[in-house]
């Protein structure tokens, strides 16, 4: 592929975190490798806002929920491989737990919806995978720097390994734009270097 990619995550501290209430989800485990998957229950989560300082991408371990800014520039630069779906937040809160004025109705979840093959290395050889749910084997991925998108890439701008749930891969022209706009909260790492341990 001619492009570069890269992970894009939360920065790892400070920033308001997004704490889903517990009946959102069901947990699932592989019967084979006991992988544990984690589903939605509900079209909408119900979830609550922890923190002061206002990003344009929120952590949560289950969703990814985004500033109406930041989705603004997806749209404005038509950008693929992403869905919004409303949220249904219940509150915004400081870490000692008390209730701020601070509106949360521009937020949205961001919902990836492209999709690229399983995991290779650098040399374009599979991670070992679990031949019932294909959950990646974390120590033989650990061992590896850096992975490569495939030719089972549908194209999308932004997108998720078949076995790396959650973790948004993004093309050079998405870190571009939201780097050039000063989006808050948003960390990128080149995929071509990318470490698990
Ligand atoms: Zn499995």
């Amino acid at each position: 592929m001619e492009t570069n990619f890269y992970t894009m995550k939360t920065k790892p501290i400070s920033y308001t975190d997004v704490i889903i209430d517990n009946d959102q989800t069901v947990t699932k485990k592989c019967p084979m490798c006991g992988s544990v998957l984690r589903e939605r229950k509900y079209d909408k989560y119900k979830l609550r806002f922890w923190g002061t300082r206002e990003g344009d991408l929120l952590f949560s371990p289950d969703c990814h929920i985004v500033s109406f800014n930041l989705l603004k520039l997806l749209y404005d630069n038509k950008v693929s491989g992403f869905l919004e779906n409303e949220i249904d937040c219940t509150g915004w809160y400081d870490r000692k737990g008390k209730r701020l004025q601070k509106d949360s109705s521009s937020y949205r979840e961001l919902i990836i919806t492209g999709r690229a093959g399983y995991l290779k290395n650098m040399e374009g050889i599979e991670i070992p995978k679990c031949p019932k749910c294909g959950a990646k084997d974390i120590p033989a991925a650990e061992k590896e720097k850096g992975f490569i998108v495939d030719e089972e890439w549908d194209g999308s701008d932004m997108f998720y390994f078949k076995n790396w749930p959650g973790m948004i891969i993004i093309t050079e022209k998405v870190r571009c734009l939201l780097e050039k706009n000063k989006m808050k909260n948003v960390r990128f790492t080149i995929l071509a270097e990318y470490t698990f341990s």
